[in-house]
């Protein structure tokens, strides 16, 4: 009788598109690590802070790159309507 120990393998699914992604070689290597970090309070009834609301979104390689430019995007609209 022979025995093999086979690696744990981290998969972690894209939360916006839903993808399977590994930090091994090969197809679906997910090379970025990308994270979205959302940091605030909820609010209560009356408009209050009453919790925190913080979000961590695990992102793909692909949605992590349209992510960042829609970000970057909607900052520079954001500077042109500065006034
Ligand atoms: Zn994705």
């Amino acid at each position: 009788m022979t025995s093999k120990t086979i690696p744990a393998r981290l998969v972690i699914t894209c939360d916006r598109c839903g993808v399977e992604t590994h930090q091994s070689l090969g197809t679906g290597r997910r090379r970025r690590k990308g994270v979205l970090s959302i940091e605030s309070d909820g609010l209560d009834a009356l408009g209050d802070p009453c919790c925190n609301a913080n979000r961590s979104i695990d992102l793909c390689d692909d949605c992590l790159f349209k992510i960042e430019t829609a970000i970057e995007a909607a900052m520079v609209l954001a500077g042109s309507e500065r006034r």
